[in-house]
């Protein structure tokens, strides 16, 4: 595509903050190596602007993701959710099919897929999630629903890992740890990062590895240049282990195809990222 026309459709990420988002470099990397018509574009947006901006953009024929702190408010906001947007109460992707905005949440797609590249299957993984907030959940439902034996959520405030597990509606499988203490001698298979922690290099690390008998691997959802000091000292200790980039880019890809109804450029968009 040469450059936007009347036919170009828009894209946008809505959220606040949006400056620092990977997100428009990686999609309209991928919209050039699809040879689509669209353009993608950050919209910081505050919660009064989000419903209308959302279904604005969609209803005039475009879509695109939503982030942080807006996931809940897009969630009531779009006509059709997915399942994942119900059970997660939260939304990351719209577009319009027919005359209704529909809504899902791309995060369980990119935690499923940067999760099975770690460790390839999560069926039957006795899984540790630290943190209970939007990524949590979409961790959660997805090795929920991908069959993992239990996923003890670890966070800071009980009451909202507790909402967590109620929401999600797996009282067996899915259980709150009170504090680290409660933890101490237990084998995970997999621990996931879904705390900030990490964002800045000075930042505590989310679990001290010592604090729990062994782990066979670490995902963090966090990214940063260079990888996350977490993940390098589970490297360190030879538990295999991944940052946030891959769920970063597979969330992305997932939206993509709910856009234009065919597979991402995956290999584009990751050299895109990799600047
Ligand atoms: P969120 O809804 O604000 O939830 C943050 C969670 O982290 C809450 O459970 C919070 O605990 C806990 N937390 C915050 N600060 C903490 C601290 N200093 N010590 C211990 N726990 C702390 O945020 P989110 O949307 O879930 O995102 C969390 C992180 O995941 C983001 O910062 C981002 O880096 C990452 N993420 C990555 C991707 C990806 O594609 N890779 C996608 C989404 C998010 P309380 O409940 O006690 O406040």
């Amino acid at each position: 595509m040469s450059g936007p026309t009347t036919a170009t459709r828009l894209f946008a990420l809505l959220g606040d903050p949006v400056a620092h988002s990977l997100s428009p470099v990686f999609q309209n990397a991928a919209f050039r190596a699809a040879d689509v018509d669209g353009v993608y574009v950050a919209l910081r947006c505050d919660d009064a602007m989000l419903p209308g901006l959302l279904c604005g953009i969609a209803r005039a024929g475009g879509g695109g993701n939503i982030t942080i702190p807006h996931k809940e408010r897009a969630a009531a906001a779009v006509d059709v959710p997915t399942d994942a947007v119900r059970r997660t109460g939260a939304c990351n992707t719209f577009w319009l099919e027919g005359d209704r905005v529909c809504g899902d949440n791309t995060d369980v797609a990119g935690f499923r897929a940067a999760a099975s590249a770690l460790v390839g299957n999560t069926a039957g993984a006795r899984a540790l999630v630290l943190g209970a907030g939007g990524a949590a959940r979409a961790a959660v439902f997805a090795l929920i629903e991908d069959g993992a034996d239990s996923v003890l959520v670890l966070n800071r405030s009980p009451e909202r890992a507790h909402a967590l597990r109620e929401t999600l509606g797996e009282p067996t499988r899915v259980r709150v740890a009170l504090d680290v203490h409660a933890i101490a001698g237990t084998h995970f298979d997999l621990v996931v990062n879904a705390t900030p922690l990490g964002l800045h290099p000075d930042d505590p690390e989310p679990l001290a590895f010592d604090r729990i008998a062994g782990a066979g691997a670490v995902l963090d959802l966090v990214y940063a240049p260079g990888e996350t000091r977490w993940v390098r000292a589970a490297r360190a200790r030879g538990i295999p282990a991944a940052d946030g980039l891959e769920m970063l880019l597979r969330q992305g890809a997932a939206a993509f195809e709910r856009w234009w109804g065919r597979p991402a450029p995956l290999d584009a968009m990751r050299r895109a990222i990799a600047g």
